[in-house]
């Protein structure tokens, strides 16, 4: 059922929804209802009680501590909890929000400037060889805090970390079929597929070995 919650931000509509989904399925559509027709300032209030409900925003909202590292009116980064070697660093945005896709662009690109810092800096400071940016997306892919963020992972040599995938097989038609769909799908949205010409040009650069 759809319902509008007047004057909320989109992160207090998500905090009461996400509220919403804990109550039995056949009460959620009345209690919604019972929501949406209180004024904006009893759903704040109700929001305020109710708090941010997910970790990184509570480490975004200082209310719960986190080793930072780096922050902007948009991006934190800050130091996992559980770190795979010494250095990991996690970088979210502060707005809440699930999946890498649903940012907006102008926060991705923070995001990715300043994972380029934190890298080259982290890199250095821990005497890394390389290191691996991770970001996954849904419970299938392995997310296990449903905010988008990327890991940044110093390597050693001998770390004991794989992060190697078996290998699929699919013939030359499996391979055009699906290269013609998302193309298609890409230049049908925002035109950002590459033409064919400069594609063929692409794919003749090599890649460069990365300097630290
Ligand atoms: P995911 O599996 O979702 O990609 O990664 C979530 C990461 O968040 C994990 O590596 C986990 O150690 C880290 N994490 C979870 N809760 C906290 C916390 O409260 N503080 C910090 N600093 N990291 C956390
Ligand atoms: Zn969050």
């Amino acid at each position: 059922m759809f319902v509008m919650f007047e004057g909320l931000t989109p992160e207090e509509v998500k905090a009461i929804e996400a509220e919403l989904a804990k109550l039995p399925p056949q009460q959620q559509d009345s209690a919604r209802q019972r929501l949406a027709s209180m004024r904006p300032e009893e759903l704040k209030a109700m929001f305020k009680k109710v708090g941010p409900v997910c970790v990184f925003c509570k480490i975004a909202a200082k209310e719960i501590p986190a080793r930072m590292i780096y922050e902007d009116a948009d991006v934190l980064a800050f130091l996992d909890i559980n770190p795979a070697n010494i250095g990991h660093i996690l970088v979210t945005p502060k707005r809440h929000t699930e999946f890498f896709t649903d940012l907006r662009d102008e926060e991705a690109k923070k995001i990715i400037v300043a994972m380029k810092n934190l890298a080259n800096t982290v890199v250095k400071v821990v005497g890394a060889e390389g290191f691996n940016i991770l970001q996954s997306n849904g419970k299938i892919a392995g997310q296990e805090v449903p905010h988008v963020h990327f890991h940044i992972i110093p390597r050693f040599s001998g770390d004991g970390h794989s992060f190697a995938w078996s290998h699929k097989k699919f013939s030359d038609e499996e391979f055009a079929k699906i290269q013609a769909e998302i193309v298609k799908n890409l230049t049908s949205g925002k035109k950002s597929a590459p033409k064919a010409k400069k594609k063929r040009e692409l794919e003749k650069i090599k890649p460069r070995i990365p300097k630290y």
